[in-house]
């Protein structure tokens, strides 16, 4: 089946019990058991696992084309799992463009875990060359990245991590499976944020792992979940359910108008760059049309003037609500380093934009505005 069929019966389809045909939401914390809580029904308690949170991973799993997902209540729950999952000693390569919260993770917590954290540029072969060495446990990306829109050689990677006996993560939240299949280019996990495009509406947070295959590291994540309470909830598993259904066609059209505004903005005076892998200028544009069917729905713009001409083009956007989060239907804006905060490794001049479902015509106008109208 192609993927925009296995996203909408990926789940398993009508309800068996009741003949639903929507996917049936349970909120039961607790699950009938035998006199010695022998599972009668597959489920015993909502910590360890249940029917709602089962089907979104059963429908993830397919749609990534792994053998195992396991769903959270956050991105970062996903992550830390999956961090804390390794075992003390070993050494974690990081991208070094990715998700703040995941860099802070990197330097702040896996210390205290026994683990060492290094960042390489791994879009740069000959420096992922040299990053991954043996004794490397886990190597960590994202690509497209947050916030920079670099784009990384999946499977040049997944190469030299298997050369080098380590596990490949992709974090694949900007490009979703609908662009992206990183298992399929040899990765070995594939992390989500649910919260972002496959929830899809700005309502709902949630976090997913995908394996390849069911093994020792899925075990002890899926322990790690049930010991930490980090699991997605029924209401929230229901939600990004719903938001698979349509994950195709909405990122066909955000990937559309993110593509119109880049072409649209390119060149503008007041931008020192459009950062978009589906621009030909791009250095990963080559890379990125080989592994993803369409470029995503994120873009960030580098304004010339710096970070006070940035705030203030930000400030005068009208249809781009000011607020931090990505995916939804609504086009947004961030000022990614008054976001990050202290410690922030992103460039002072840089606005990212989650490129919505309005009509493309309006984004550019509501753009070319706030640009235009900024003080010479
Ligand atoms: N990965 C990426 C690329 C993200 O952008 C985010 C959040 O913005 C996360 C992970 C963390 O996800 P959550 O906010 O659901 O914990």
């Amino acid at each position: 089946m192609r993927f925009e069929t296995l996203a909408i019966h990926a789940d398993g389809g009508p309800d068996p019990g009741s003949g639903a045909v929507a996917p049936p939401l349970h909120l039961s914390t607790t699950f009938v058991h035998g006199p010695a809580s022998e599972p009668l029904h597959g489920h015993l308690y909502v910590r360890e696992g249940s029917p709602t949170q089962v089907r979104l991973e059963v429908a993830l799993a397919a749609l990534e084309g792994g053998e195992r997902a396991l769903a959270f209540a956050s991105g970062m729950a996903a992550a830390a799992a999956l961090l804390q999952a390794l075992p003390a000693g070993g050494r974690v390569v990081f991208h070094r463009d990715l998700y703040h919260g995941v860099r802070a993770l990197a330097l702040e917590r896996l210390p205290r875990w026994g683990l060492a954290a290094e960042f390489a540029d791994l879009a740069d072969p000959a420096a992922a060359r040299a990053a991954l060495g043996p004794g490397t446990a886990l190597v960590w990306l994202e690509t497209p990245t947050n916030p920079r829109l670099e784009i990384v050689d999946l499977a040049a990677v997944a190469a030299l991590a298997r050369a080098a006996g380590a596990s490949l993560v992709v974090d694949g939240t900007f490009a979703t499976p609908a662009l992206q299949r990183p298992l399929e280019l040899g990765a070995d996990v594939v992390l989500h944020s649910t919260t972002k495009y496959l929830g899809g509406h700005s309502d709902v947070q949630g976090g997913a792992l995908v394996f390849r295959r069911p093994g020792a590291l899925a075990e002890r994540v899926e322990e790690l979940r049930k010991e930490l309470g980090g699991v997605a909830s029924p209401f929230n598993s229901w939600l990004v359910l719903r938001g698979l259904r349509t994950l195709a066609c909405r990122m066909e059209r955000h990937s559309a108008n993110a593509l119109a505004l880049a072409r649209a903005l390119a060149g503008h005076p007041r931008l020192a760059a459009v950062l978009y892998p589906g621009l030909p200028g791009h250095p990963g544009h080559a890379t990125a049309a080989r592994q993803m069917s369409a470029f995503g729905g994120m873009l960030s713009l580098r304004v010339a003037g710096g970070r006070t001409a940035a705030l203030a083009v930000a400030a005068r956007l009208e249809l781009f609500t000011l607020a931090t989060s990505l995916g939804g239907v609504e086009s947004l804006v961030e000022h990614r380093a008054s976001a990050e905060g202290p410690g922030s490794t992103t460039p002072d001049d840089l606005l990212r934009l989650s490129v919505g479902l309005e009509h493309p015509d309006d984004l550019a106008a509501d753009l070319a505005r706030a640009l235009d109208s900024l003080p010479s």
